[in-house]
């Protein structure tokens, strides 16, 4: 019988077992996960599950009954070690398993604060892991002082979690402004408003510098000169993908594990899907930090595993909550050139279309269900979006998608 074995038991590890037995493949299937729950989703941690909304059981893709059911083996609180491509095998905790077929999916490791800084102080998290937020959750409590560092989606998710708890919050971004990485400038100063309408103090373009106390954290010193008081921190400064078993496999890594359209790695019967992959995408590689990603990619992967032959083109797609604001992006901006706003008077709806040499790239959009599906719909299509119609809060925006 063949047998498909997947490192990685997050979103794209799950995707790819499941969709295996969802299209009828009939082999064995392993599935390696390192930390010791049963594979579960993510996005819950930094909002509903850090806030107590949402119990551990929601938080699991599926019950551990679902594996056994469908005769999906789960290894968990078990790290695969090495990979052996030539014969192989996969070495997991002093056991040596045997692949027909492999995926690695093997997701990506949250950037701590240097070690020099932490010096060992409590008080210190990441939010990357449900034993991260397990860990946080007592301390995370009304009345303290929170500072998060960076003001990507896991700090300014946290901070509104925070604010929600009724925590005193301080963000420092190093970056001139937040979400640089990922949104349009428009974007962040929407959404830094809208912290600072919430009370959080947000400053940009500030970096920690040094962290004090005895052996809990006490205070913060800021590149700006300021100290402050804090009983916890926060780290979102960002990911880096886990390639370190592929790389010491022999597997050819360029920012992420480099694959194929189809998912295959450099090296034959072994494929590799979400944060960890980097595949080709326009004229160049990109590898996509996203939970849409990590499934689509996944159960693409799937398919190819027997033998669909199928290309990975996405529309790459981005969601975030926070406060009672729901931020969607569709598309990738970089490169663009033209930013359009489309917004009805003082309306907390509001929209930025990014353009590129005249033809649209991506669509922000903050509160505005109907400018995102439509901009979503257009870049999955390869339609443009002409400005005049965007920027007229009169016009129903569903023409664009009647024009040529
Ligand atoms: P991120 O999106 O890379 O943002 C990290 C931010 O921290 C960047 O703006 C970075 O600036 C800044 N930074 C780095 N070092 C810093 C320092 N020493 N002091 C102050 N600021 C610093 O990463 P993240 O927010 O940690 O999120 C991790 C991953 O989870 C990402 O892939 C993210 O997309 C994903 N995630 C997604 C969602 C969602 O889609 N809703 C929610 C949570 C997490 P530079 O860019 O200048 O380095």
């Amino acid at each position: 019988m063949s047998h498909i074995a997947v490192v990685g038991g997050g979103q794209a590890g799950f995707s790819v077992v499941s969709k295996l037995r969802s299209i009828g493949y009939e082999g064995r299937i392993t599935l390696i996960c390192e930390e010791p729950e049963f594979p579960y989703q993510r996005p819950p941690l930094s909002k509903k599950y850090l806030l107590g909304e949402l119990g551990r059981d929601r938080l699991m893709f599926r019950p551990p009954s679902y594996y056994s059911e469908n005769g999906i083996d789960v290894l968990s609180g078990q790290a695969c070690r090495r990979i052996d491509a030539d014969r192989h095998t996969l070495t997991v905790g002093d056991s040596e398993i045997h692949f027909d077929k492999l995926v690695l999916a093997t997701g990506s490791i949250a950037r701590n604060l240097p070690a020099s800084m932490t010096g060992g102080m409590q008080g210190i998290y990441t939010v990357r892991t449900v034993a991260n937020v397990d860990e946080m959750t007592p301390e995370f409590a009304e009345g303290k002082s929170l500072l998060v560092v960076g003001g990507g989606y896991i700090g300014l998710e946290a901070a509104s979690a925070a604010m929600q708890r009724g925590m005193k919050v301080t963000i420092v971004e190093i970056a001139g402004r937040i979400l640089q990485r990922v949104a349009a400038p428009e974007t962040s100063e929407e959404i830094g408003t809208l912290h600072r309408c919430h009370g959080v103090e947000l400053l940009e373009g500030v970096g920690l510098k040094e962290l004090s106390g005895k052996e809990r954290v006490e205070s913060a010193h800021l590149t700006d000169g300021r100290e402050i008081q804090v009983d916890i921190v926060i780290a979102g400064i960002g990911i880096v993908p886990a390639t370190a078993l592929a790389e010491t496999a022999g597997l050819e890594v360029e920012n992420g594990i480099r694959t194929d359209l189809q998912g295959r790695t450099s090296l034959p019967s072994i494929w590799a899907a979400g944060d960890c992959a980097s595949f080709p995408w326009k004229n160049g590689r990109i590898r996509l930090e996203s939970v849409q990603n990590a499934l689509d990619q996944a159960e693409l992967v799937a398919e190819n595993l027997i033998g669909a032959e199928k290309d990975y083109r996405p529309t790459p797609w981005f969601w975030s909550d926070q406060y009672d604001a729901k931020l969607q992006i569709a598309g990738i901006g970089s490169g663009y050139d033209s930013i359009v706003t489309r917004r009805a008077g003082n309306s907390k709806s509001v929209s930025y279309w990014y353009y590129g040499q005249g033809k649209l790239l991506a669509v922000d959009a903050i509160n505005d269900p109907r400018s995102y599906m439509v901009g979503k719909r257009l870049l999955e299509t390869g339609k443009s979006a002409d400005p005049e119609i965007v920027t007229n809060t009169g016009m129903n925006l569903k023409v664009l998608l009647k024009a040529r």
